[in-house]
């Protein structure tokens, strides 16, 4: 078996062992390969490893693999920053945005999904630390921006992402993560939106925490593939 095989497997058991632990289905939680950064032979991998969604950060990167991959009907995920003059490249191939933390970038990627694809499947980056450097909508702005997301056309709301400010203390981490759940419950519960029902939060090194509050997508990267030379 290839490290990357043998790591998706430790991955999966790492998430059945967390599911379990808070009395949650292991299905509960789906696996999202974070390939950013790693060449094309490394998602092969994963892919001969029975892996099917794939997580990237940067536009021309992510499209490169997802055009390279087309006949394999892989579920590509944007998760990074984006800016505005990249939303084209990203509403014609990927199934997903975790990242959109601004109207206008909703607007951009309706407009711009191509009529014969199935909606973009969204999340709204919510910024839980508050530090003023990191992107992601503010909490209080976000039930705003999530009820304006439901009204394009071309837009699937589907939840909440955030990426907490790193922390070794897993006491840290939950709490950063409920503050998320919290605002995910208040929002499906102001919603009549069946479709609102994911939470992308969770690394490599805070998966665990992330499922104990109610992760629904853990984005993982280092875990998988090794660790980057940047990024
Ligand atoms: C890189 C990245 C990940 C994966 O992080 P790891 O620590 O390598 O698991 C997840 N989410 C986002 C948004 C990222 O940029």
């Amino acid at each position: 078996m290839s490290d990357i095989a043998d790591n998706l497997q430790a991955v999966q058991a790492r998430i059945q062992r967390a599911a379990a632990a808070t009395g949650r289905p292991p299905e509960a939680v789906r696996l999202l390969a974070v390939s950013k950064t790693w060449p094309l032979a490394s998602v092969l991998a994963a892919v001969a490893a029975g892996q099917r969604a794939f997580g990237e950060n940067y536009v021309q990167e992510g499209v490169e693999k997802a055009q390279a991959t087309a006949a394999l009907d892989l579920e590509w995920h944007f998760i990074g920053p984006l800016q505005s003059n990249k939303t084209r490249s990203v509403a014609e191939h990927f199934s997903w945005v975790h990242s959109v933390d601004r109207e206008k970038i909703a607007e951009r990627l309706s407009a711009q999904r191509p009529p014969a694809l199935p909606p973009l499947q969204v999340c709204v980056q919510v910024n839980v630390s508050g530090e003023a450097s990191k992107s992601g909508c503010a909490p209080a702005e976000t039930a705003a921006l999530c009820a304006r997301i439901m009204a394009l056309p071309q837009l699937e709301l589907r939840g909440l992402m955030a990426i907490p400010e790193a922390s070794d203390d897993p006491a840290a981490q939950r709490a950063a993560f409920a503050r998320l759940r919290q605002l995910f419950d208040e929002i499906r519960n102001s919603l009549s939106l069946p479709s609102f029902d994911t939470l992308s939060m969770g690394m490599s090194h805070d998966l665990e925490a992330a499922i104990a509050e109610g992760a629904t997508i853990v984005r993982i990267g280092t875990a998988i593939f090794g660790e980057r030379n940047y990024a």
